[in-house]
Parts: structure tokens; sequence; C-alpha cells
């Protein structure tokens, strides 16, 4: 654990396994943090506060700058150890390792531009002056399927904003957190501004975030359930929180799209980190008419995909995070064939040679997916893309925005009217539009309904970590 610029132990020395998820074996030990290890570690993030607050945003945006230069100059190192604990291909995990990279150099130019206001006032001899101020302590606490975008994502517009901040990361991938602060202390950030607590049991730290007066602020990415619990607590106690959360995205094909193109980015999309993303399509609608031509091309190329180790050349898909997740992907697939669906290609875990070690299940394709499956609310986090063909485009929308979830979904359309149409009536946070990665370091990120509160990313991210003063001059 980094507390107040030492690396610590856990009390008696307790730890807990890293897994890798390729083939079950153990990678190391890391330090099992408890209520007290968050504590120190918000008292560090408190002490520093204060002068942190006062460093220019200048001097704030140069730290940022020197993490961002080691992030890219160590990519190949932390896509490594990302790949080992998470599973993800090599070259996906260097994909994400620049754009969490991409995090930290967008909010270090942010952090110049937290304009303040001057509002004319009624009164002649008054003037209002706003300015924006950083929130204070930050708890944040980060998901296991992107393990180190989720981090920069919250840090960077903390640190950018002049907060501190006290991360825990997922005990599933605490490994790519621990190099990411090893970072951030070669990059010279003084001590206390950031602190990382690993644990195996999450409960007593997120006990402490909620409740101790210190933190300001919650900052959470991960499921819905543990973030309407946790964001409960914190604004009980008055504490800002933001929250992104679960998705069920839906997937639009109207009649006038290409079904190959169509296919091709569904089969990008679904398929990328084994279907573990927030923004994964989970109901995919595709409309009769192209329905042939989109099944053959997705299935084709669904077919083509490689299981493995991220590690080995040539594969394209990994295995998924632990064994609940497998049964719980086998156990939405069961249940949509009871009700009437068709396996066109996978449908079942992947046991062959070396794989039934690890947590591996067949990238599947769904036909004549319906709504009493499953499949078709439950959030499935797996390889599994789920087609509800669709013949009525009026009835699309009201289909698609038939969720408790709000966070991305796409459309294909080349008829410019009917997709603006669309974009526009979908309740959902991000909208791709004959586009697969809706998702930049510039552009605001986040759900709407059960999806989460607040916004990441792009200048309204750093917005979530600053407070609002009005000054009242009378002159
Ligand atoms: P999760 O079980 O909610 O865990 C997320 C984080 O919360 C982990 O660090 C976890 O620690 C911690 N946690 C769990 N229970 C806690 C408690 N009682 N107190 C404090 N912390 C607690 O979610 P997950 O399975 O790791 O992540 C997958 C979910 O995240 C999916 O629903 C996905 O859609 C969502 N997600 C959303 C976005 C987005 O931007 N909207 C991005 C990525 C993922 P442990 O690891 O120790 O359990």
């Amino acid at each position: 654990m980094y507390i107040n610029g030492n690396w610590a132990a856990a009390a008696d020395n307790a730890s807990f396994e890293v897994l890798n998820p390729a083939d079950g074996s153990v990678i190391t030990q890391v330090p099992d943090g408890d209520g007290a290890a968050a504590r120190a570690a918000i008292d560090a993030a408190a002490e520093a506060f204060p002068a942190w607050r006062q460093t220019t945003a200048y001097q704030r945006a140069e730290f940022l700058m020197r993490a961002h230069a080691l992030m890219l100059e160590r990519q190949e190192a932390l896509a490594r150890v990302l790949t080992e604990e998470q599973g993800k291909p090599l070259r996906a995990a260097m994909t994400e390792v620049r754009y969490a990279a991409d995090f930290l150099a967008w909010f270090a130019e942010e952090a110049k531009r937290v304009y303040g206001e001057v509002i004319p006032s009624a009164r002649a001899d008054q003037r209002f002056i706003v300015l924006h101020q950083p929130v204070g302590v930050v708890a944040a606490i980060t998901p296991w399927n992107y393990p180190i975008s989720m981090i920069t994502r919250k840090l960077g517009p903390a640190l950018a904003a002049g907060c501190t901040v006290v991360l825990k990361p997922a005990e599933a991938t605490p490994l790519t957190a621990i190099e990411t602060f090893k970072l951030f202390e070669d990059a010279g950030l003084p001590p206390g501004v950031v602190n990382l607590v690993t644990a195996g049991d999450p409960r007593p730290i997120g006990d402490e975030f909620v409740t101790n007066p210190k933190v300001r602020k919650l900052t959470f990415t991960g499921s819905t359930a543990v973030g309407k619990m946790l964001a409960g607590r914190a604004a009980a106690n008055m504490k800002r929180v933001s929250c992104e959360l679960g998705g069920h995205a839906p997937f639009i094909v109207l009649a006038d799209a290409d079904p190959e193109h169509a296919a091709k980015g569904l089969q990008l999309v679904k398929f990328l980190n084994t279907g573990q993303a927030c923004i994964s399509p989970n109901r995919i609608y595709v409309h009769r008419g192209v329905l042939d031509g989109f099944l053959d091309t997705l299935t084709g190329r669904v077919a083509r995909m490689r299981a493995g180790s991220g590690l080995e050349d040539g594969v394209t898909i990994g295995p998924l995070v632990n064994q609940a997740a497998v049964d719980k992907v086998d156990n939405q697939v069961r249940d949509a064939v009871g009700h009437g669906a068709e396996v066109l290609c996978g449908g079942g875990p992947l046991t062959e040679g070396d794989l039934d070690k690890g947590f591996f299940y067949a990238p599947t394709v769904l036909n004549g997916v319906s709504q009493e499956m499953l499949i078709y609310r439950e959030e499935t986090f797996g390889p599994v893309a789920a087609v509800v063909p669709f013949e009525d485009e009026a009835e699309v929308l009201a289909m698609a925005n038939d969720t408790h979830y709000g966070l991305a979904a796409y459309i294909y359309s080349q008829n410019l009217s009917k997709a603006m149409r669309l974009f526009e009536g979908l309740e959902f946070g991000i909208v791709g539009i004959n586009d697969i990665n809706p998702a930049s370091a510039a552009a605001p990120f986040g759900g709407m309904k059960d999806s989460g509160i607040g916004r990441e990313g792009s200048r309204e991210g750093i917005h979530e970590y600053l407070e609002t003063k009005v000054g009242g001059f009378s002159i």
C-alpha cells in the first residue's frame, strides 16, 4: 500500500493472493488493508490537502504531464502486468494503458481552464465573483475490468482540481494500481497527495470512505448494487458522490444499415475485454430485412476468434475474471436456449487443452433472443452476442429504452434523419452512431438512470471535484 509517500504492509503483514485468470495460478500476494489503513491514508490525504490546493494549476499540470510521460514510457511493462492479472490480450492492454495516459494529459490541460465568472448584480454597488475550488479529500473505488484507465479517469481530474486522493482498487487487479502509484511517486507527487489501500475485503475500506468526516467526495466505478449502497451511505453523510455503474446497451441495426459493417462493429465492441465492459452491447436489435447478412458476417468473425492467455501471440479473446463469471454467463445462455434462442456459435465453457485451468467461455452468438429471457434484462459481462430480430422500426426506440440502465447505446443506419431521431430519443449517456468507440478523454462518459451519476472525462470531468463559491462584493 502507498500511504503518505511510503510503501506499507498491512497490519500483521496480512496479505491476499492475486490470481492469473488464464490459468488460475497465483501471481503474488499484496497487503490486505483494513479500516485502520484506510483511516491512515485519509489522514495523510487530509494533511497533504492544504499545500496541494495552494499549488498553481500549472504546477499540478506539470506533475500530471510527468506521470503521463512515464506511463507512455512504461506502457509495455504496465500492459504485461495488466494482462497477467486481468486477462485481456496484450494489445488490448496496451490500448488501455494509452487510454489511461490520455486522461492525465487531458486533465493537465483542463486544470488551467477552471475559469470563474463575474456576474452583474442588480445593485450598483455590488459585484458577484464565482470561484471553483477543490472539494477536498477524494475517496476512489475502481473495478477490475479496466484496471488502469478507471484509475486515471478519477485521479487525473481530482489531482488537476487540487484534491488529494485515497484509492481502493479491485481485489482482482491491485498490481496495475501498484505500478501506477510507483509512477506517481516517480513523477514527484508530494507525500499524501495520492494514497493507495489494497484489500481482499472491500467492506471495511468502504465503511471508512463513507463515514470518515475528512472525506468530502466519493467516486465509484463498479456494479449498480454496490454503487447504490455506497452512494446512499455517502449521501447520508452529505458527501459529494459520482458513480459509473453497470449497463445494458442496445445495439440497433436499422433496415437501411450496411449489415456487414454493423456486424463487424458489433463483433469488435461486443467481444472487447471478453464482453466485460460496461458499454458492451447486451441487446442487439437487428431488422429482419438485414438479419441474414448480419448474422453471416458476425458468426464468421466470432468463430475465428482464438481464446487463450492474453500473453500468447494470436490470442484474440482472454478469460473471464473468475469461475462465478463463467457460471453467470452459462446460466444466461442456458436460460435463453431453454426459452427458444438458437446458438449460432459457441454456447458453453471452453475446457480443451490448458483452457480448463482458466476461466474461459466460448465466444457465442445467440439468435432469437426475446424479452422473457434473463439475458434480455441482466447485464451479461461475458462473450455472448444476444440478437433480437425486429420488424417495426417505430417500436425499436421503446424497446431499447425499456431497461433501468442508461449507459451506452449504438445505432447503425445510413439514414441521417432516423439516426438523429433515435440519438435524441435514447435514454443513454453515450451513443455510438455507426461508431463503436464513442469514448475518449475529451468526451463526457457516464450514464443515466441506474447507470450512474456524474460524468468522467471531458471538460465536465473536473467539475466533479470542484465546489462552486460565490463572493458578493459591496464596493
Ligand atoms: P463491484 O463488485 O461493484 O466492484 C467494484 C469495486 O467496488 C471493487 O473495487 C470492489 O472491491 C468494490 N466493492 C465491492 N463491494 C464493496 C463494498 N461493500 N464497499 C466498498 N467497496 C466495495 O463491480 P465489479 O464486478 O468489480 O465491476 C463490474 C461492474 O462495473 C459492472 O457492472 C460494470 O458495468 C461496471 N463498470 C462500469 C463502468 C462505467 O464507467 N460505467 C466502467 C467499468 C465497469 P472488490 O474487488 O474487493 O470486491
